[in-house]
C-alpha cells in the first residue's frame, strides 16, 4: 500500500487503499464558494479509473479479508471510524466549509451526523437476522440476507460528509464493498473520511473513492457491468439516467432525488413554535437541501399574520461568509447561483420580502439573498419546481381538503410538515400526504439517522436511514432443506 497522502492537500483517488491520480493525468479545479478562488485540484477520472476501482472492490468482496470478516468485526471497524470522525470533527468541518461554503456551525453538525451514521450502522451490522419460514412437513426453510456485492454510490454536493455516512455505512454494515463517486463540486470531506477508514483498518478495496465529473466518471460507474447495486442521491434528471443504466445491467438502485416539500400551517397551530421552524426549514444550507420546506401553505384566517412574521424574519437574514454566526452562506457554485437568480428574475409571482447580502462578503463568492414569494399561485413555476436555493413560496388555503390538494400538487413527494393542535387532523393529513416523511409540529427532527427517508414520484424510490436501509443494501436468499 502506498503511504497515505494528506487527502485534502493533494487529493487523489483512493483505490485499493492506495492514492492514485487519474490514469489520464487530468485534474479538475476545486473552487471555494466563499470567495470563488481555486484552492486545490482533484482527479478528473474516467472509465479507466472506474475499472480499477471496481476491480479492487470486487477482489475485496470475493476473496479479500473483508469477505472473511464476521458481522461483529465489520461493525467494530465502523465504530472505530465513527470515533475517528469525531476526533477529526473540527478539521473535517473546516474542510467542508471551505469546499462547500456552508456555515461552520452546520459543518460541525454534519460531521457529528456522519459519525453517527457509522455508529448506528456499525452497531446494527450483527443485528439484522434472517428468518425461518414454516413450510411443509420435513422441510426446513431459511431466509438469508446477503450483501449485493460491489455497490456504486453517487452523491451530490450539498451534505457531502453526511451523505457518505448515510449511503456508505449501511452498505458496509451488510458486507458490501463500495466505489464512491462524490460530487465534483464538493468531495474533499469524502476523501478524508475514506482516508480515516484506511487508518482505522478497513482492508484494501472495501471503500474506494473515484472523483470526477458525472458525465464521465459517474456514467462509467453506473454503466459498469461489475456493479451489483447503485445508490444514487442527486437530481431527478440524472436519477432517470441512473435508473436506465441499472435496468440495462439488471441491478437494483435507490434514488434519493429532489423535492418541493410543503409545510402546512392550520389556524390552530402554535405559531410561536412554528414560525422559526418554517424559516429554518428553508434557509438551512441556503435552501440547498433536498428536503427543504420550500412551500409554506397557510390557512386563510391566519395568512396575513403568518406572512407578516415571515417577512420580518426574511428581512433580517444576512448572507455572508461562513463564520460562527447564524449567517446564511453562499450557494455551491457560479452555475447554481445563476440558476437560482434566473428563477427569481423570471418569476411572475409577487415578492413579499428579501434578505440582504452582508457588507463584508467577498465579491467573487456565490451569494444570493433569500426571497419570500407570495401569495403564490400553487401552479406557478416558482411554486412547482425545485429551485434548490433560498426561495420560499407562501400559498393560502381555505380548508383541509384544499391544503392536501395543494401539498400533493407537484411532481415531487419527499417530506412534509403539518402544524395543528388538532390530533385527528394531524393523523388525517399525515395519512393523505404523498411523500416519504411527515413531521407533525416540527420539521426535519435533527437529521434523524434512525428515521427511514426517501420519496415517491419524482423524489425517487427506496429508503435510506433507519434499520430499513439495511434491507436496501442486501438481498434475500431462500434455502429450502428437505430432511424427510
Ligand atoms: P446532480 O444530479 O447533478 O449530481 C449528483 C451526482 O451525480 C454528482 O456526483 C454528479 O457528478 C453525478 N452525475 C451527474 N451526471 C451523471 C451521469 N450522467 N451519470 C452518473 N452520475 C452523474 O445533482 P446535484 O446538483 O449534485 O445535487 C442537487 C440535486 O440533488 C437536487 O435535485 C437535490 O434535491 C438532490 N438531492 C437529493 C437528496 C435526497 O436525499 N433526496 C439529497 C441531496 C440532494
Amino acid at each position: 500500500m502506498n503511504e497515505i497522502n494528506n487527502s485534502t492537500s493533494k487529493p487523489q483517488n483512493l483505490i485499493g487503499n492506495s492514492w492514485v491520480p487519474a490514469q489520464s493525468g487530468r485534474v479538475l479545479p476545486v473552487v471555494s464558494p466563499i470567495d470563488g478562488a481555486t484552492f486545490a485540484e482533484i482527479p478528473d477520472s474516467d472509465a479507466a479509473d472506474v475499472d480499477l476501482a471496481i476491480a479492487a472492490a470486487r477482489e475485496a468482496f470475493e476473496t479479500g479479508p473483508w469477505s472473511k470478516l464476521t458481522a461483529v468485526e465489520r461493525g467494530r471497524l465502523m465504530l472505530k471510524l465513527s470515533l475517528r470522525i469525531l476526533e477529526e470533527k473540527e478539521a473535517l468541518a473546516q474542510i467542508e466549509t471551505k469546499d462547500n461554503g456552508k456555515p461552520i456551525k452546520q459543518s460541525r453538525t454534519d460531521m457529528i451526523m456522519a459519525a453517527r451514521y457509522f455508529e448506528f450502522y456499525g452497531s446494527a451490522a450483527d443485528k439484522l437476522h434472517g428468518e425461518v419460514i414454516p413450510f411443509m412437513n420435513n422441510y426446513d426453510v431459511a431466509m438469508y440476507r446477503e450483501p449485493h456485492g460491489v455497490v456504486a454510490v453517487i452523491l451530490p454536493w450539498n451534505y457531502p460528509a453526511q451523505q457518505v455516512g448515510r449511503s456508505i455505512a449501511p452498505a458496509l454494515a451488510m458486507g458490501n464493498t463500495v466505489v464512491l463517486k462524490p460530487s465534483e463540486d464538493a468531495c474533499l470531506s469524502a476523501l478524508r473520511i475514506a482516508e480515516l477508514a484506511v487508518e482505522v483498518g478497513f482492508p484494501a478495496g472495501v471503500f474506494n473513492v473515484v472523483t470526477g465529473r458525472g458525465e464521465t466518471a459517474g456514467k462509467a460507474l453506473t454503466e459498469h457491468r461489475g456493479v451489483d447495486f447503485i445508490s444514487f442521491t442527486g437530481s431527478p434528471e440524472v436519477g432517470t439516467l441512473i435508473q436506465i443504466a441499472a435496468a440495462k445491467n439488471y441491478v437494483g438502485c435507490t434514488l434519493e432525488l429532489g423535492g418541493k416539500s410543503p409545510q402546512i400551517v392550520f389556524e390552530d397551530a402554535d405559531l410561536d413554535a412554528a414560525i422559526p421552524v418554517l424559516v429554518n426549514a428553508l434557509i438551512q444550507n441556503a435552501g440547498q437541501t433536498c428536503s427543504a420546506g420550500s412551500r409554506v401553505l397557510i390557512h386563510r384566517p391566519i395568512f396575513d399574520q403568518v406572512v407578516a412574521e415571515l417577512k420580518l424574519r426574511f428581512e433580517a437574514i444576512e448572507v455572508g461568509p461562513s463564520g460562527e454566526d447564524d449567517v446564511m452562506g453562499p450557494l455551491i457554485s457560479a452555475k447554481q447561483k445563476q440558476r437560482v437568480e434566473r428563477y427569481i428574475a423570471e418569476s411572475d409571482q409577487p415578492i413579499i420580502a428579501k434578505g440582504r447580502i452582508g457588507s463584508n462578503t467577498p465579491s467573487d463568492g456565490f451569494y444570493v439573498a433569500p426571497v419570500l414569494f407570495g401569495p403564490c399561485n400553487p401552479n406557478s413555476r416558482i411554486a412547482q419546481e425545485e429551485v434548490f436555493g433560498p426561495v420560499l413560496c407562501v400559498i393560502p388555503f381555505k380548508d383541509e381538503a384544499e391544503a392536501i390538494a395543494i401539498a400533493n400538487g407537484t411532481d415531487y413527494g419527499l417530506v412534509a410538515s403539518v402544524w395543528t393542535r388538532d390530533g385527528a387532523r394531524q393523523k388525517r393529513v399525515a395519512k393523505a400526504l404523498l411523500c416519504g416523511q411527515v413531521f407533525v409540529n416540527n420539521y426535519g427532527a435533527a437529521g434523524g439517522v434512525e428515521l427511514p427517508f426517501g420519496g415517491v414520484r419524482k423524489s425517487g424510490h427506496g429508503r435510506e436511514k433507519g434499520v430499513i436501509a439495511l434491507h436496501e443494501f442486501s438481498r434475500i436468499k431462500t434455502v429450502v432443506n428437505y430432511f424427510g
